[in-house]
């Protein structure tokens, strides 16, 4: 039986506002979990939910098999870091690190232990005797994680921990959490609505929107097979890009291109897509340069390029549709000139134009 389970779980919030709809996923234990959406999604509700923080509308949520529902957040096993860092300004690392402990009336040297054993875990050996003013942004987020982690619990739950921190930081926290994970195990449910945090950190990614899930899979699953046009255009960076176009005889138009598509559809999608609309993706990083054979082969002009170092973007226009290409940088074309290229028949990806659902 999965560690967490959370059936059909609904947030009503009091105004009446439906913020989140039959939610239904199971996490094993030790997994490394991310909710990912833009803005308003529900993802903090859904965690808050799991703290016990936010009363669970309708829906039953069970951990090691015991519905918890009516469960307080402290008998939960939980511990959570939340967006804002939340430390004490006015005392040290050491003491904002041993806190919860002094408080559950913990001995002094098995604190001690703990705060130390931690501190080396995550770098803040040097730390301990500062306030939090006199911390970076990435040392306060580690004291943050810290409080979370001395507290040995099961469940690790973050909402957004990286947000105040620079490019950089984030970079480096992103792996520091994903060791720490590694070397705890803790199950861990992590919110974020950066699709490259939950690429590079999850076990298993869960996409919302508008409050419902609209897949749940690994990074490799979300990428390769998404299930409709919004997790396609999520997942990926820069995003997927889509062209709506009216299927006749196996073929659409792409701009002034007509694109064969047959060999992507079955003779019963082909009869029931005929004369409707449908969405044509393609990966910016999937595309190859020059005319090739077995692939979709579109012709447009360059109006802008982005070196990037490892790649460049290229912005075209495909007779008014915009598209971006990422490609190798020593190919950078020049700006304004026509160029051509080709999408492999397996780097295509269709959607139903009224559901958006894919079309397998
Ligand atoms: P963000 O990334 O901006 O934090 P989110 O995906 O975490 O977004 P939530 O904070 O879960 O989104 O909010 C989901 C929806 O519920 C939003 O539309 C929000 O305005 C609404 N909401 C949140 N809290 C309340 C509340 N107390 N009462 C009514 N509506 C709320």
């Amino acid at each position: 039986m999965a560690y967490l389970t959370l059936k059909d779980i609904n947030k009503i919030y009091p105004n009446g506002f439906h913020a989140v709809h039959d939610f239904n996923l199971e996490i094993e234990k030790g997994e490394f979990i991310v909710f990912v959406g833009p803005s308003g999604c529900g993802k903090s509700t859904t965690l808050r939910m799991i703290a016990g923080l936010e009363d669970i509308s309708k829906g039953e949520f069970l951990i090691d098999g015991v519905r918890a529902n009516e469960k307080g957040p402290k008998d939960r096993g939980i511990a959570m870091v939340f967006q804002s860092y939340a430390l004490y300004p006015q005392m040290t690392v050491y003491d904002n690190l041993a806190f919860g402990l002094t408080l559950q009336g913990v001995d002094e040297d098995v604190i001690e232990e703990k705060v130390m054993n931690v501190a080396k875990i995550l770098g803040l050996t040097d730390y301990l005797d500062r306030l939090p003013r006199a911390l970076s942004g990435g040392q306060r987020q580690r004291v943050a994680v810290g409080r979370a982690l001395i507290r040995k619990v099961g469940i690790f739950l973050m909402d957004e921990p990286l947000s105040n921190l620079d490019a950089k930081q984030r970079v480096t926290m992103r792996s520091e959490i994903s060791q720490i994970h590694r070397g705890t195990k803790a199950t861990t449910i992590y919110v974020t609505h950066d699709q490259t945090e939950a690429m590079t950190m999850a076990d298993r990614i869960v996409v919302m929107k508008e409050g419902y899930i609209q897949q749940v899979g690994s990074p490799y699953e979300l990428y390769f097979n998404p299930v409709n046009v919004f997790v396609a255009g999520f997942i990926g960076e820069p995003p997927m890009n889509f062209v709506r176009s009216t299927l006749k005889e196996g073929r659409i138009a792409v701009g002034g291109n007509t694109v064969d598509v047959s060999m992507k559809l079955s003779a019963e999608q082909l009869k029931k897509y005929e004369g409707k609309e449908i969405v044509f993706g393609y990966r910016p990083e999937a595309i190859v340069l020059g005319e090739q054979e077995n692939a979709a082969v579109i012709r447009c002009s360059v109006e802008l390029t982005e070196l990037l170092g490892d790649n460049t973007n290229v912005y075209v226009d495909i007779d008014g549709i915009k598209g971006i290409l990422k490609i190798d940088p020593h190919d950078t074309p020049e700006v304004d000139s026509d160029i051509s290229f080709s999408i492999p028949n397996e780097s295509i990806y269709l959607f139903d134009g009224e559901t958006e659902m894919i079309i397998r």
